[in-house]
This record gives structure tokens, sequence and C-alpha cells, in this order.
């Protein structure tokens, strides 16, 4: 009961525009610091390094929310490319993440598009990959979509996106993107038992469905969690099929279970960290507290010692 009050209330502070707009201007707070790598590229880019030194390689996410402008979109996405820049010149082993929101999707769809190419061609020439998170369910659909055509009529192979598997389409989806190097999740969004899920068992079995299935089929495969069960299994499943450690890598945020990160490169896997940073961290910090009443403890000790 106390846990799901939580819940709502840090995901309703988590869409609040006016808290977010106030906590760019505090940098950060509240134990923020352990999940957010920092609030510019050089400090995101310094962690990145020390990641790199402990066999971890990251992926980048300039965190941005409630985008309404086509000059917002633009500048992000020309953020995007700095990051890219960034990374290239420090030579560091990192991906580059990006949500379609915070480069115009609600805006003007084209625009998003012709953003998201502006990105690309600057990973490519940086011999960069980037994933597209995946956001809400009223984005999924645009989402798929906008990637098949950056990838069919526009020819980029250097992009992929996640599927979450506490959508019931989750498996068709996996399917239809054979081949495409894809991240696995279990889904971060509240949303209705028409399209989703609720019961965590139905999820967590649907998760190890499409892993299997994207691993089986040959693709490269991100498997992204802190579920040691999930883990285990997925550890049980490559070993039954004799996967190769090439194919797939386990994904985990910057921050959290650094414990199990370490002993997964000491095994010999891949692994890969999310790193998010920049002056936009309010709504991701209130949905990592939002996932994991947990995490709560360590935000109160971030406040009190502030
Ligand atoms: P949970 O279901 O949260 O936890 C299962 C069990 O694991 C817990 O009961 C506990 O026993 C253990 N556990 C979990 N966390 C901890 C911890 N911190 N310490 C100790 N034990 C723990 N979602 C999206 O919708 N779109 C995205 O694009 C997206 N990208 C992601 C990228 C990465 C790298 C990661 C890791 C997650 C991403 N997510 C994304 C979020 C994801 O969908 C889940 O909401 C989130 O990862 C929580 O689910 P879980 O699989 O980690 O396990």
């Amino acid at each position: 009961m106390m846990a799901s009050i939580s819940k709502n209330v840090f995901l309703y502070a988590s869409r609040n525009g006016l808290l977010n707009h106030a906590a760019k201007k505090w940098g950060l707070k509240f134990g923020a610091s352990q999940v957010v790598a920092g609030v510019n590229i050089e400090s995101a880019v310094k962690i990145v390094r020390e990641l790199n030194q402990q066999g971890i390689a990251c992926t980048l996410d300039h965190l941005g929310e409630f985008v309404s402008s086509k000059e917002e979109a633009a500048q992000a996405a020309e953020y995007n490319v700095k990051t890219l820049e960034a990374m290239a010149e420090a030579g560091v082993d990192s991906q580059l993440s990006v949500k379609l929101t915070q480069i115009g999707l609600d805006v003007d769809r084209a625009f998003c598009v012709e953003n998201m190419r502006r990105i690309l061609e600057a990973a490519k020439w940086h011999g960069n990959f980037v994933q597209i998170d995946m956001e809400d369910y009223a984005h999924y659909q645009l989402t798929l979509d906008i990637l098949k055509e950056l990838r069919d009529v526009y020819g980029y192979n250097n992009v992929g996106t996640v599927i979450q598997a506490y959508l019931h389409r989750a498996g068709q989806d996996v399917k239809s993107l054979k081949g495409i190097p894809l991240r696995l999740v279990k889904g971060a969004y509240k949303e209705s038992a028409k399209v989703a899920y609720q019961d965590k068992r139905d999820v967590d079995d649907n998760f190890l469905v499409i892993i299997k299935e994207h691993l089986l089929s040959g693709s490269y495969t991100a498997i992204a969690t802190h579920d040691h069960h999930i883990i285990a299994r997925v550890k049980e499943l490559v070993k039954e099929h004799s996967i190769p450690f090439d194919q797939f890598e386990f994904q985990l945020l910057y921050g959290f279970r650094t414990d199990v990160q370490l002993s997964l490169v000491r095994e010999g896997c891949n692994v890969r960290v999310y790193v998010p940073f920049g002056d936009d961290w309010f709504g991701y910090f209130m949905r990592r507290l939002a996932e994991r009443p947990q995490n709560v403890s360590f935000a109160l000790k971030g406040f009190m010692s502030k």
C-alpha cells in the first residue's frame, strides 16, 4: 500500500513540468549524482572513462523532457551530435541513447526524423551506434515506424531500439525486428491492461520469451535488467543453445547494482552501462525512485547531506 502510494507520488513528480523546470537550476540534488553522471558532457565522459577502465562499455543519454518547440528539439539534436563528437575525441567506448520526444516527435514528426538523421550521420562518421529508447505506448508505433524509415528508406544500419516485455505485442515485434540490434527491457511506464501485462510474473515470463526469440534468431541482443533471476536464466539459456558471448550483452543503469556489473565482467560477459547526464535530471531520478522504493533511502541520505 505505502509502496504503491510512493510510486504514484514519484511518477506524478516525474511528470510535473514546473518541478522539472525548477530542478534544472538546482544542480544535482537529493543524491541524484549517484545515478546521474553530472550536468555536462565533460563530467559524463569522465565517468564513461572510469567505467571503461573497469571493462564496462557505456551508452550515454543526454537527459531532456517536455520538449514542445522546434527550437528546443533542434538544440537537443545538436547536443547529441556534440556528445558523439566528445566521445570520439576522448576515445571512450560508448554508444548513444536518444528519446525521440526529445528531438521533436511531439512537435513535428518529419522534423524529428530530420534531427535523427543528423545524429545518425554524425554517429556513422564516428563509427558509432545509436539506440532509440522506447517511451510510453502513445509513442510506441511511431517509434517503430521511424526506426523502419531510418533503416529501410535512409539506409542507416547503425540504429536500433528497445522492446518492452510488458507489452502483449512484444513477441510479434521482436520477430519482425529480426537482425536489428535490440535492447530488451521489462518496461518502465504505467500502461493499461489493454496493451500490457499487469502481473510481474507475466512480464518476467514474456521477457524470457522475447530474449530467447531474439537470441535464437541470431540477432544481437542487449538484455537490460537489474533482475538477478533474469540474468541467471539468460546465462543458462546461452549455455544451453551455445550462443556466442559476442552476440549479447547485459545492460544496467549507472549507479545500480555495481557488484552485479563487475561480476558479469569477471565472468567474461559484455556489460554496458546506461549513463544519463544533463541538467534535466529530475524526471529520470523520480522514475528510478518510483521503480524501487528502496532507492528512497539513498535519496533521503542525499537530501540530508545537502
Ligand atoms: P525489476 O523488476 O525492477 O526487479 C526485479 C528484482 O531484481 C527485484 O525484485 C530485486 O530482487 C532485484 N533488483 C532490481 N533492482 C535492484 C537493485 N537496484 N538492487 C538490488 N536488487 C535489485 N524501460 C523502457 O520502458 N524503455 C527503455 O528504453 C528502457 N531502457 C533501459 C535501459 C537500461 C540499461 C535498463 C537497465 C533499463 C531500461 N528500462 C527501460 C527500464 C526497464 O524497463 C525496467 O523498468 C527497469 O529496468 C526495472 O526492471 P528490472 O528488469 O531491472 O527488474
